[in-house]
């Protein structure tokens, strides 16, 4: 099961919510969808479950136009839309039986599926009340209960773990992560250990328009333009007297006695940094090279001009 982005762009009034986006998505393939508020994340997987229909381009479920076949696709489609819509006056097996039945499940197929659903997502404790009286967090299970309850091949999951608590948020990602392997998944998200944590790839959407799209894992390795060294010293220096090493541009302090020296040079400067050191009387206790992370190139990616 594929998801293939073609081109697709939206305007809201003279605003483009969406402006020119391809990308696919192969099947177990886990897809982590950032970017700031506002970027076009949730207008596109409307677009993708065809909840709205772009303003020019195709997307395509399987090879089937969400324009054609919307309601082909939505049988095949588990969506938890943003701020997870539910009705407050059903009691939880009540509105998940009724979500089950809006797919065709219906009578004892449909009880073992929702108790099946209710298991796997950890709702037993709060399966009998109405939904308006549980906390945000089973609010939430209850969101992600409906979109896999009729087995969906593919899951468009916008912002999953929102107002978990950390438990709750790395259940949730065990059951991403599980599911996903036999599904298509792509998941909107504000917190990048999730990312890093279960997606096998991260697409940084900024203004309507696809920033990245690459390996989660390697994201960093991938856009090294120089480097970043972490040195520990026995005791605490002036930062001036890094000014003396020409290799480097810029010193943070981390801690007292911790310093991160970043350089444009593209050879591994540790070597010089570790002469210079000897050279000033600095004694060295340790020295390693920092990848870039998910969050800095967010960052560098998204930020204001
Ligand atoms: P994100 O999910 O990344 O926060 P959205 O897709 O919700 O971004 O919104 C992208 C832009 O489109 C925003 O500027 C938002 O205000 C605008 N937008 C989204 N939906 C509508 C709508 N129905 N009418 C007008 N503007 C909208």
């Amino acid at each position: 099961m594929s998801i293939s982005v073609k081109n697709i762009s939206k305007q809201f009034g003279n605003q483009w919510a969406v402006n020119n986006i391809s990308f696919e998505i192969k099947s177990g393939e886990i897809v982590g969808f950032i970017g700031p508020n506002g970027a076009g994340k949730s207008t596109t997987m409307k677009i993708i479950t065809g909840y709205l229909p772009p303003g020019s381009g195709e997307v395509f479920i399987n090879g089937m136009n969400t324009r054609e076949k919307s309601m082909d696709i939505k049988r095949i489609i588990g969506y938890l839309p943003e701020n997870n819509p539910l009705y407050h006056d059903m009691y939880v097996k009540e509105y998940l039986l009724y979500s089950a039945g809006l797919y065709g499940l219906k009578g004892k197929k449909a009880i073992a599926r929702v108790n099946e659903i209710i298991d796997m997502v950890g709702l037993g404790p709060e399966k009998h009340k109405k939904i308006g009286k549980l906390s945000k967090g089973y609010k939430q299970r209850v969101g992600i209960s409906q979109a896999l309850v009729h087995d969906p091949l593919v899951l468009i999951l916008d912002e999953p773990t929102s107002g978990l608590d950390p438990n709750q948020i790395i259940e949730i990602r065990n059951l991403i992560s599980n599911v996903g392997r036999e599904k298509t998944v792509m998941l909107s998200t504000h917190i990048m250990q999730e990312v890093e944590a279960i997606c096998d790839r991260v697409i940084i959407l900024d203004k309507g328009i696809i920033r990245a799209d690459e390996g989660a894992k390697n994201i960093g390795k991938n856009r090294l333009s120089g480097q970043t060294i972490q040195i520990e010293l026995e005791s605490a220096v002036s930062l001036e007297i890094w000014k003396k090493l020409k290799e480097v541009e810029e010193v943070r302090e981390l801690a007292g006695n911790i310093y991160l020296l970043a350089s444009s040079q593209k050879e591994d400067i540790r070597s010089k940094i570790f002469q210079f050191a000897v050279k000033q009387n600095l004694t060295v206790l340790s020295m390693s090279q920092k990848e870039k992370s998910l969050e800095d190139i967010f960052r560098e990616l998204t930020a204001k001009q």
